[in-house]
């Protein structure tokens, strides 16, 4: 008996990949020449699977501000806030975020995973109940796990399931969190909120938004689907991160009640981890004032979204249920979906191949995200690329689907 052995089975999974001679998930960047392009695997290619929403990785002002941080303050600041102490720059960030979601404060972690897992997971104890839609993130539900409070799932995007399953509580003393996501990562589909929200009041529970993916792309300031959909009142708690739209790495929550600052005493994702390096903190910023005031950005993604959407929804494509910065094409034959997913790369673009279990319906997934940083040209070669794929049989083959 090893303590290997129940890795048997991604070992047979990884070998039937590697038989195939296509391993999309190793996948190497090997150099990048701007948000949008650079050479994988040997292969000079659009990058169109990189959650690089306003394209801010090659910004010059965020580039500066990093490269002045690192001169300045080092490479990293070796250990945790709790014990080493706070930079100037993760209190400032933590202002400007509660300036921008018009909250009382906000607590910076070190990822958006350790954000979302940390606060759930320190939120919830035993006695209390977690709700969370079946399609949430990993990082959801590892919070759910460490918390120690009662979980249920609800079905995806479906408030009225969840309505059904708040009944049957049993009506314990503990407290009720709902948890759901903004824009979701794989489909790009969106929480019906203002719904989960008649239910969150009429049960008096508390609600958490991971909006990870739709913070810096949807509402008019870009504060993400809450702020689009007039509820942002409601939240008690959002999370999300800076590894999207930001362009960095690190995750924040905030929320319109004071007792958030209380939990960080609490949080072992937050107490136990080093905090983020100058330059994070630095180039972060700088993205946060750039999504407060270009908002043309916001408004160049969506002609992106609208293009590649509509484009291979002609080609008969199933995607996901509307247009959004995630464009999934699902593929329910794995080989297919290989076979596709290196036929793209050929024709110079690089997707994220994702197949199941991690995708939400089963099927295979060729998912591609948008950027306010692709160039009409390269939203064309991604087209192109998309409509060389399908013979007239296979795609009317999808079409029946
Ligand atoms: N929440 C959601 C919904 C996500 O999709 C992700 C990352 N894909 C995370 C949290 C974790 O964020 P990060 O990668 O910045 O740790």
């Amino acid at each position: 008996m090893s303590i290997f052995d129940k890795f048997q089975h991604l070992a047979a999974a990884r070998d039937e990949l590697l038989a195939t001679g296509i391993m999309p998930l190793g996948a190497v960047t090997e150099r990048l020449f701007s948000a949008t392009e650079g050479v994988v695997d040997g292969q000079r290619v659009v990058l169109a699977g990189t959650n690089n929403y306003l394209g801010l990785t090659f910004d010059p002002e965020c580039v500066q501000a990093a490269q002045r941080a690192l001169q300045e303050q080092g490479t990293g600041t070796t250990g945790s806030r709790m014990a080493n102490g706070s930079y100037a720059g993760h209190i400032a960030l933590e202002r400007e975020l509660a300036d921008f979601f018009g909250t009382p404060s906000a607590i910076v972690f070190s990822t958006g995973f350790l954000a979302t897992m940390g606060m759930m997971s320190t939120l919830a104890g035993q006695g209390d109940t977690i709700l969370l839609d079946a399609d949430c993130h990993a990082s959801i539900y590892e919070g759910t796990r460490l918390s120690g409070a009662d979980v249920v799932r609800f079905r995806h995007n479906d408030p009225r399931d969840l309505d059904r399953r708040l009944r049957r509580l049993s009506g314990g003393t503990g407290s009720t969190l709902i948890v759901t996501e903004g824009i979701y990562s794989m489909l790009g589909d969106q929480a019906p909120l203002r719904e989960i929200v008649a239910v969150k009041r009429e049960h008096g529970a508390y609600l958490m938004v991971d909006e990870a993916h739709s913070m810096g792309v949807l509402g008019a300031t870009g504060r993400g689907l809450a702020e689009e959909l007039g509820v942002e009142e409601e939240i008690d708690f959002t999370v999300g991160t800076f590894s999207k739209s930001l362009g960095s790495v690190g995750g924040y929550c905030t929320s319109k009640h004071p007792q958030l600052e209380l939990t960080r005493y609490a949080n072992r994702s937050y107490i136990f981890t080093a905090s983020l390096a100058p330059s994070v903190i630095a180039s972060t910023r700088v993205a946060l004032g750039i999504l407060r005031s270009r908002h043309e950005l916001r408004a160049q993604l969506w002609q992106n979204v609208e293009w590649l959407y509509r484009a291979l929804e002609r080609q008969g494509y199933k995607l996901g249920p509307h247009p959004s910065p995630v464009v999934a094409v699902e593929v329910e034959d794995r080989g297919q979906a290989l076979q596709w997913w290196k036929s793209l790369m050929d024709q110079g673009v690089y997707v994220n191949l994702v197949l199941p279990p991690a995708t939400p319906t089963g099927a295979c997934l060729l998912r591609c995200s948008l950027s306010a940083a692709h160039t009409p040209e390269q939203v064309e070669q991604i087209v192109s690329a998309f409509a060389s794929l399908a013979t007239p049989d296979e795609a009317n083959r999808l079409e029946s689907h």
